[in-house]
């Protein structure tokens, strides 16, 4: 059987995890999360949820949407408003659901690779990382943001100029939660604003829990940018003056957290689907390749699994 290791449980690392499982392939695959999906995240805080990463989703190609409607039969995914996908009852819901058959093993930050003599090695700070047959995957996927991806494939002696084209741009997501009762506001809204973007009541979303009203608010690239290297703590306030005077909600809410992504939304991707080196077996794969959409990653990491596949065919052909 062949072996392929994948770091990364988003929807690009995941994709190509459970295809490459599908095609007889044994699939391990590493996150430092605790959890799967990546940015297509979930945040439960006591009895209060948000998606405080990747809002909605849309399914444009004939293959993701085929996906989405397999989602949607299992109770995994919901429409929100026409076209408009969530996560049910969490945005993580489908991922959760990918990541089943293989072996995954989370709380795992790669920091090293290396291709020996019996195959590649992924390791963490601590050196190999305990995984069935860590020190000899046939292939190495690299699934996480390109800006990321860069040092880890150094770590490897790898140089692939391309992963350098990719640019992001950097989001403060505000999560507050009110009493159930509080009225005021859109469902979502992208105001004229100088710091927000995007404003949603995750409450409105199909199958969140009723016992809040939950807000999440992402400011603007330009604003998210200026405070990156803020305590997001102190981001807390000046979000929640504009989110008051955008929306006309002056309580107190119950729960206040803000969050960075520092890699949220692609601004350049590179322009092909995933970067495969097929004398070092190595590849990588993410939004970075296509856009700064979930089904661009989709389709990145489904790129990268037929690549592989391709790879391996054709050598023992
Ligand atoms: C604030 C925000 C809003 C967004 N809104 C939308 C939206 O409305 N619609 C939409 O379609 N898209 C949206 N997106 C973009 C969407 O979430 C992404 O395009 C998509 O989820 C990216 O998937 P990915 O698999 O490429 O990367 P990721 O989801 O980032 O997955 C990478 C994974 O790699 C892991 N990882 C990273 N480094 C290491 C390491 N060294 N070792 C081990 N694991 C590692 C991470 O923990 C993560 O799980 C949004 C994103 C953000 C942040």
């Amino acid at each position: 059987m062949r072996t392929v290791a994948i770091i990364g449980a988003g929807m690009a690392g995941l994709t190509a995890a459970s295809r490459l499982h599908a095609r007889g392939f044994g699939v391990t695959l590493f996150d430092k999360s605790r959890g799967f999906g990546g940015r297509m995240a979930t945040r439960r805080a006591g009895d209060f949820q948000f998606d405080h990463g990747a809002q909605y989703f849309t399914a444009r190609g004939a293959e993701f949407f085929r996906q989405v409607t397999a989602w949607q039969e299992k109770g995994l995914v919901a429409e929100w408003g026409p076209g408009a996908y969530v996560g049910r009852p969490g945005m993580t819901a489908p991922a959760r659901a990918m990541a089943e058959g293989f072996t995954c093993i989370t709380g795992a930050e790669v920091s090293d690779l290396e291709r020996g003599p019996k195959g590649w090695r992924v390791e963490d700070e601590n050196g190999l990382i305990a995984a069935p047959g860590n020190g000899s995957y046939d292939a190495l996927i690299s699934a996480i943001p390109a800006p990321q991806a860069i040092a880890l494939a150094r770590s490897a002696g790898i140089d692939m100029p391309e992963l350098a084209k990719a640019r992001y741009a950097p989001c403060i997501a505000l999560m507050l939660a009110f009493e159930p009762e509080t009225r005021g506001g859109e469902d979502w809204l992208r105001p004229d604003d100088s710091a927000i973007a995007w404003i949603a009541r995750n409450a409105s979303k199909p199958g969140r829990p009723n016992n809040a009203q939950t807000w999440v608010v992402h400011a603007r690239p330009d604003w998210s940018r200026l405070h990156l290297n803020d305590d997001p703590q102190a981001l807390i306030e000046p979000l929640l003056a504009h989110f008051r005077a955008l929306t006309g909600i002056h309580a107190e809410p119950l729960y206040a957290a803000a969050h960075r992504w520092r890699y949220a939304l692609v601004e350049e991707s590179v322009g092909q689907p995933c970067l495969f080196d097929r004398s070092l077996m190595f590849g990588a794969c993410g939004d970075w390749c296509l856009g700064p959409r979930v089904e661009a990653a989709f389709d990145s990491g489904a790129a990268m699994a037929d690549a592989l596949v391709d790879a391996f065919t054709t050598v023992n052909a």
